[in-house]
Order: structure tokens, then C-alpha cells, then sequence
């Protein structure tokens, strides 16, 4: 029976109701939340006329040594100062420094002793065993060879310059250094260091924030001055490298960039091996097999030898390195671009890896290209990890293993989705290179909501995020919930998860599917991370972009669903039922009331359950005073017989959850069918808590 419930107008209409809190002004702009449009970032959300970006090249030689665990390096950077202001001093990245015994571990936030703690956690607590950890700064010296003073403060060091480096000029140093490599699984949140393999007795070395690199000066704090305390990750610099890695002669090195000398490094074999790869766009080519991989294990080879990268335009650079690598690669074919997909992994990856790692790559490249741009790199490496997913420009670590070949779905899901994640990354903050030690939800939000949509496009059997899945984070605790606007390292470690992934993911979900809509959101989403890409947005630039690209203020929302706790929380208080009911009408008599029947007492506020049917009103004829000086008279009979018969429901929402969101309704009737009505959030522009609606 859908003529039951049928909606009487189009046109809703409003009525104002008491409000029980003060006025709280949340469609109002946020323009004193955001740091104020300038030259440098226009108010449109875009990079300034006068927008500039410092620079950092490198070249670096590296030795890893298999028998202590050592990197030592010697680098030489030239950073290009183009910025409006003279640099008297400059300050290094030293990210290693903070496995250091004397540093905090700031990385252990369960930090409590409780009986039954077993060794390792009571070791992340109190570092009872004092690895050896931290960089030895051998050197630093100008390009005359002349010693540069320094000081070190924790994570980053002070590089004292004799005279200032002037606006727009560049200065090139030397650094050399060397550090213990850490093993993985000693320390909590480990995203680099060595994994061993008692086995076979060998190690997968996966290098990263591994070398001095220079800390970000910008128009919007100076240098960034933010120590490395585990959870806020990076911000740097884009740069050209030149890097050789010595290793053992009979390790594979995967590594951000492109390799120089494959002739030196790679037998004929594997180097034909990659050329067919280069033209198989269908599947993965075996460069190294899983025979010729364990037959590598066994070798410990005690020579050396150098592979040679060149990287352009990337703001860091990482690699991995082990005799135990299998490695597949195939091309994939982008607009303007194509991209070698390659996987490396231990035998221990089999066989999921091999199966699941360059498809995964494949699908993350497709479909972050297509909705932002195309992929610039020539290569894009997924290496396998023992647990977690890291990543760096081209390459990315990546953590799930199958026990004794055997994978459940969701482990399956989870290894393939982490895949997929730490490639996106490349675009976020890889590219469009926000600071993630300040804004962790700037990249982990944008990768994850593309993330979460190239599963759902392109592996539909899997779960997805969807905005049930954050429901219970946004309506827990609000003594504990912090705003996604909160920087990277206050967040409580067992929410940031929820709060910076999965909340900013959910956010930019309901502006392209309920709020702007697919086709002007892709279109605005794409115009930010091309106006951002190579360089350095604040929050304020997306927040910007996307109003700027689509005509639409969301002031209302970036207030409610990112610098508050508020959530989604809507009550139907109340639905009343009326009908116009037909009795007598006189259509020749205009002055003759209508009676409409209508549900119980309409006086008060108390819900009912239509038992006694609709509710009775009566609908006169408008007095000709109520026109005043216009002339025009409406049809009293054409709007009696627009009404005859059909329903008017009056309909209370209260917002119990605070956040202002549109409403959406779902009307199911008597004969089993529905109907989605959606109202605009704009509906309680002048109500907080409280609005009636007719429908
Ligand atoms: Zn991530």
C-alpha cells in the first residue's frame, strides 16, 4: 500500500523551535580556525604567486655490514635556499638518534608494569638491554673541507653556518656517519631495521630514515622543529639523489630510483628476465625464482659489491637488501607513463606474495592515478615484512606472511589492503607532501579514503570502510576523543588508528557521495593534489581547495567533523500523521472551512503510535487581509483538492550528537517497498539541537 506513507510535498517547510543550549554559530565561517591566506597560499586554497619550496639534493655512498649490523655512509648535500629570508644555521633530520637508551621511547604508551608482562614488553618499557642505537656523526665539513660546527638536540642536529646562506643562494656540505641497524622486533613501532632469520641464517635488512637529511624550513613555521617521537612521521625536503649501497655480493637490493649499473650488479639472466618483464602488462615475470632465491641463502658470500640508483624529484629515499629475495616484476600502463610494478620477498612471503603483491601494486597505481595523477616514478617496489606497512618514495615495506602456506581471507584482505596502502602513499605525502609529524590525518586520511576505494572497486569481495564503520569510535568516550586537528604525536596511540585513518577517510566518503557529490568532489579532490603535488599544503589548502573547486561552504563541516568530537547522532523524537478529510465541501462556497483528520492530540510532544488515525485541523480560506496590497488570490479550491485524501506527516528531529549532517529517511511501507529522502544539513542552520519538518 505505498499510497500510505506517500509524501505530500517537495517543498519542505520550517519551523522554529525553542532552543534548550546558547546559540553555538555552527554554519559560521571558520576563517579563526585557519591560518590566514597570504602570497604564499591564496585564499582559493592554492599555491601563492610567491610560494617557494626549499631544495635538497644528495649523494651518498653507503656500506652495509652484514657481520656487526652496521650502515656507514658519507653524504654530500646541496640545499638550495630559496626562500625570501638569510639562514644563519640549518637543521638535520637524525631520526635513528631516537632508539638511542638515553632518549625517551616515546613510542610505548601502554605504560604501565602489571603482573604477567612478559620480557618484551617490560624491554619496550624500561630498555633494560641497551642496544646499541643512535648515529656516530663522524664529520660534517663545507666544501673546502673546511669542519662545519654542530650540535645535536635529541633527533635533530644544528648545523652552524660562518656566514648566513642568503636568500636565494646554495651551499653544499659533507656528512659522514655511520649506525648500529636495529633489529625490528626489539623495539615497539619499529618501521625500519633488520629481520633475522635463524633458519637459513640470514637477514632482510630494510633500510630507511636512514641517512642525515634536511628538516623542512617553510612560510608557515620556519624550520620545523618538531622532535621524531615515533608516532608523527616525516616532513622533508624534495631533492635529486645519486646513491650507491655496498652489500654483500650476493644480496638483491630493492630501492627507491632507478639502477645505474645492471650490468654490474645483475647476471644476464635476470637483467633478460627484466627486459621481458618491461613488456608483460598481463602478469608478473619471475626476475628471481624461488630455486635460485634458496640457492642465494646458502651462498654467504663474505665479497662486496655497489648497485647504483639515481632518483629525481623524491622527498626521501629508501632500500632493502637480503639473499633471501624472490623477485617479480611486471609493466603497467598509465596515460603518460609506464611504471615497472615489482615485489621482492623471502621464500617465507610464499605463496600469497607471489600471487597477490604486483597485482596489488598494479591496481594501487590504476586507480590513485586516475583519481589524482598519473604516476611520475619509473618503479614502484612492494618488499615483504615480517608485520607492519611502511612507506617511501617507490618503495614501500610491507608486513603479512602466510603460516606454513597457509593465508585466512581476512589475513589475505588485510596483507593485500596494506599493499595497496603503502603504494598509495607515494602520492600521499610522497608527492603531495604535507608535514606528517604535525597532521598524521593529512596523508593517512587522503591515502586511506583512496585506499579504501581502490579495495572497493577493485577487490569488492573484501570490507571496506564505510561511515558505519566509525560510528562507535565518534560516539565513545569524549573524555578521551580528540579532534582530528590535533597534531600527530598527541594523539593517544590505541585511537589514532580511528582518529587520523579511518575519521578523515569516513569525512571525505560523505562529501562525494551525500554532501557535493561524486563528480564536482573527484573533480575538486584531483584539483587539490594537482596544485600540491612537489609541494608542501597545510590543512587550511585542502579545506580551501575543495570549497574553491566546487562552489560549496563546508565551513560547517570541517568545524564539526574536524576540530571537534561531536558525532552523528539524530533522534526521531516524534512523527505525527494528518489527512484531509473530504466531508460536505461545497466547492461553490469559499468561505467554507476544511476538516483535515489528524492523529491524537496534537498539543503535546508525546509520540504516538497512529492508533487512533490521523488527527483533526481545520484548513479556512485565507482572509483577504492576510494579502494586504497584493491582488493575486490563491485557488482556496485548487490547493482543498491538491490535499484531498493524502497524508501530511509533521516530523521532530533532535541532534543528540551535535554534529550538524544531513538527514536522511527512510520511509518503508505497507507493501514491503521504500523510499530515501534526504535532507540538506543546511536544515539545522537555525536550530542547534531541535527542528520540525513537514513532509
Ligand atoms: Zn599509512
Amino acid at each position: 500500500m505505498k499510497y500510505f506513507f506517500a509524501l505530500l510535498f517537495s517543498l519542505f517547510i520550517l519551523q522554529t523551535q525553542a532552543q534548550n543550549q546558547p546559540w553555538q554559530g555552527k554554519f559560521e565561517p571558520i576563517d579563526n580556525l585557519l591560518s590566514p591566506p597570504n602570497s604564499y597560499r591564496t585564499a582559493s586554497g592554492a599555491p601563492g604567486k610567491a610560494y617557494w619550496q626549499q631544495r635538497a639534493d644528495y649523494k651518498i655512498k653507503a656500506t652495509i655490514n652484514e657481520s656487526n649490523n652496521t650502515l656507514t655512509g658519507e653524504e654530500t648535500i646541496t640545499y638550495y635556499n630559496n626562500s625570501p629570508d638569510d639562514l644563519s644555521y640549518l637543521w638535520i633530520q637524525l631520526e635513528q638518534n631516537v632508539n638511542k637508551k638515553e632518549n625517551e621511547d616515546f613510542g610505548s604508551i601502554n605504560n604501565s608494569l602489571k603482573n604477567g608482562i612478559n620480557t618484551r614488553q617490560m624491554q619496550f618499557l624500561t630498555r633494560a638491554i641497551d642496544f646499541p642505537a643512535g648515529y656516530s656523526i663522524k664529520y660534517i665539513k663545507n666544501s673546502k673541507g673546511k669542519p662545519i660546527k654542530s650540535l645535536v638536540n635529541n633527533t635533530m642536529m644544528k648545523v652552524l653556518l660562518d656566514e648566513p646562506l642568503l636568500a636565494g643562494s646554495a651551499i653544499t656540505f659533507s656528512i659522514g656517519w655511520s649506525y648500529p641497524i636495529t633489529d625490528r622486533s626489539m623495539y615497539l613501532l619499529s618501521r625500519e631495521g633488520y629481520e633475522y632469520f635463524p633458519e637459513d641464517d640470514n637477514t632482510v635488512y630494510l633500510i630507511a630514515h636512514w641517512f642525515p637529511r634536511m628538516a623542512v624550513y617553510n612560510d608557515t613555521e620556519g624550520w620545523q622543529n618538531q622532535q621524531f617521537q615515533k608516532l608523527g612521521e616525516f616532513a622533508l625536503e624534495f631533492g635529486d639523489y645519486e646513491v650507491e649501497i655496498t652489500v654483500p655480493e650476493d644480496h638483491i637490493v630493492a630501492s627507491t630510483g632507478t639502477l645505474q649499473n645492471p650490468e654490474s650488479v645483475l647476471t644476464k639472466k635476470q637483467r633478460e628476465r627484466l627486459n621481458d618483464a618491461k613488456k608483460s602488462f598481463d602478469k608478473p615475470v619471475m626476475i628471481i625464482t624461488q630455486a635460485e632465491a634458496v640457492e642465494n641463502e646458502q651462498e654467504k658470500s663474505t665479497k662486496q659489491k655497489t648497485w647504483k640508483f639515481s632518483a629525481k624529484n623524491v622527498r626521501d629515499f629508501a632500500f632493502a637488501s637480503s639473499r633471501k629475495f624472490l623477485w617479480d616484476a611486471q609493466a603497467v600502463k598509465l596515460p603518460t607513463n609506464t611504471v615497472m610494478a615489482m615485489s621482492f620477498y623471502p621464500k617465507e612471503g610464499l605463496p600469497v606474495w607471489q600471487e597477490e603483491s604486483t597485482k596489488a601494486i598494479m591496481h594501487a597505481l590504476e586507480v590513485y592515478s586516475e583519481a589524482t595523477f598519473d604516476y611520475p616514478y619509473p618503479v614502484c617496489i612492494s618488499v615483504n615484512t615480517s608485520n607492519i606497512g611502511m612507506e617511501f618514495p617507490m618503495i614501500s615495506f610491507n608486513g603479512g606472511r602466510p603460516k606454513n602456506g597457509q593465508i585466512s581471507k581476512s589475513a589475505k584482505a588485510g596483507m593485500i589492503g596494506t599493499i595497496i596502502h603503502e603504494v598509495g602513499h607515494n602520492w600521499f605525502p610522497m608527492i603531495v607532501s604535507s608535514d606528517e609529524r604535525k597532521w598524521m590525518w593529512m596523508d593517512e586520511g587522503l591515502n586511506t579514503f583512496l585506499h579504501q576505494r581502490t579495495v572497493a572497486e577493485r577487490y569488492p569481495d573484501f570490507n571496506s570502510v564505510t561511515p558505519k564503520s566509525i560510528a562507535p569510535f565518534m560516539s565513545g568516550d569524549k573524555n578521551i576523543l580528540r579532534p582530528i586537528m590535533t597534531t600527530s604525536d598527541n594523539e593517544l596511540f590505541n585511537q589514532f588508528g580511528a582518529n587520523f585513518y579511518m575519521k578523515p577517510t569516513v569525512g571525505l566518503q560523505m562529501l562525494r557521495h551525500s554532501i557535493i557529490g561524486k563528480e564536482l568532489f573527484d573533480a575538486a579532490f584531483k584539483e587539490y593534489a594537482n596544485r600540491w603535488k612537489y609541494k608542501h599544503p597545510n590543512p587550511s589548502d585542502l579545506f580551501r581547495t575543495l570549497e574553491d573547486a566546487t562552489a560549496t561552504d563546508l565551513d560547517w563541516f570541517y568545524r564539526g567533523w574536524f576540530f571537534t568530537t561531536d558525532h552523528v547522532d539524530m533522534e526521531l523524537t516524534n512523527v505525527k500523521w494528518f489527512k484531509v478529510h473530504e466531508e460536505d465541501r461545497n466547492i461553490e462556497n469559499q468561505t467554507k472551512s476544511t476538516t483535515v483528520v489528524a492523529e491524537g492530540n496534537n498539543i503535546t510532544d508525546t509520540p504516538k503510535d497512529f492508533s487512533s488515525g490521523p488527527e483533526v485541523i481545520n484548513m479556512t480560506t485565507t482572509p483577504d487581509s492576510s494579502y494586504g496590497q497584493f491582488l493575486s488570490r490563491i485557488d482556496d479550491n485548487a490547493i482543498r483538492k491538491e490535499l484531498s485524501g493524502k497524508n501530511l506527516y509533521e516530523v521532530t528531529i533532535k541532534n543528540v550528537g551535535g554534529l550538524v549532517m544531513p538527514v536522511t529517511i527512510e520511509w518503508i511501507f505497507t507493501d514491503g517497498t521504500s523510499e530515501i529522502d534526504t535532507l540538506p544539513a543546511q536544515i539545522w542552520r537555525r536550530m542547534n539541537t531541535k527542528l520540525k519538518r513537514f513532509l
